[in-house]
């Protein structure tokens, strides 16, 4: 489940018999931000957010990643210490990582999207390439066009199967001249050059493929990726207004 250890937060005593089954949203395949907030304080949220999840929920055992055996060395456990942490949110340093947070967490309403997206940034989306540099895998093939590094930035963007996505959208022009040296830069650059309808659909397009990839390597499914991206943005564009009725409805209750 990745190698970050999370520290015990100020409640503890209060979690102490919480297991970590109960953190994790089974019927979506990923981890319950609800639950996170409900325990833990928000940065220990945040470090759990971004610890990838299983799809296929193997049977779990005790297995030490940099050892072929899983077995733990004191030798692999100092050179990882070595490693420390390196994250792409970690080595952006062009943009303050708090109003990152602020921009992932609250232009966008959706919980589900915000979570994607933070761990986009975070690099902790299992593409081939991530799976590689973890010794999970034993290429960073991408398995839909056989391109020889399948970064999440190919699985997104460049990868034919999700350029088919993006060739239809009407910010695939201006995606061309955004950087693309890490996500949280990525992300500050488009919102910068964008209005907050456009950020959000282009956030909601990169979910989509994101989901489009998935169904395509563990379901082989090749249905019509277009469709596809046009019913996430309609789920973004509606929750949005969805959210903000009843927001706004509740400011009207609180000043009366
Ligand atoms: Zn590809």
């Amino acid at each position: 489940m990745g190698h970050r250890v999370v520290p015990p937060c100020g409640q503890f005593d209060i979690v102490s018999n919480l297991r970590v089954t109960e953190l994790i949203d089974f019927n979506n395949a990923m981890w319950d931000a609800d639950a996170l907030a409900q325990y833990f304080d928000t940065n220990t949220a945040v470090a759990i957010l971004t610890m990838p999840l299983s799809s296929q929920w193997p049977t779990d055992k005790l297995y030490w990643f940099l050892n072929k055996s899983g077995v733990f060395s004191m030798k692999s456990g100092y050179w990882l210490a070595l490693l420390g942490h390196n994250t792409e949110a970690d080595s952006f340093e062009s943009v303050e990582i708090e109003k990152l947070w602020r921009l992932v967490w609250n232009v966008l309403d959706l919980p589900k999207l915000c979570q994607f997206l933070w761990r986009l940034c975070k690099g902790s989306l299992a593409s081939k390439a991530v799976l590689y540099n973890r010794y999970c895998v034993l290429s960073s093939t991408c398995d839909r066009c056989g391109n020889d590094n399948e970064t999440v930035f190919h699985s997104l963007y460049d990868c034919p199967k999700a350029m088919i996505i993006w060739e239809k959208h009407a910010a695939h022009s201006l995606l061309v001249d955004a950087p693309r040296e890490s996500f949280p830069e990525f992300f500050s650059w488009i919102h910068g050059h964008t209005t907050n309808e456009e950020f959000a659909s282009i956030c909601a397009t990169l979910w989509a493929a994101w989901f489009y990839r998935h169904k395509q390597v563990f379901e082989g499914d090749d249905g019509d990726p277009v469709k596809l991206a046009t019913n996430f943005n309609r789920l973004v564009t509606k929750y949005n207004v969805f959210s903000s009725k009843i927001f706004r409805a509740k400011d009207d209750e609180d000043s009366d």
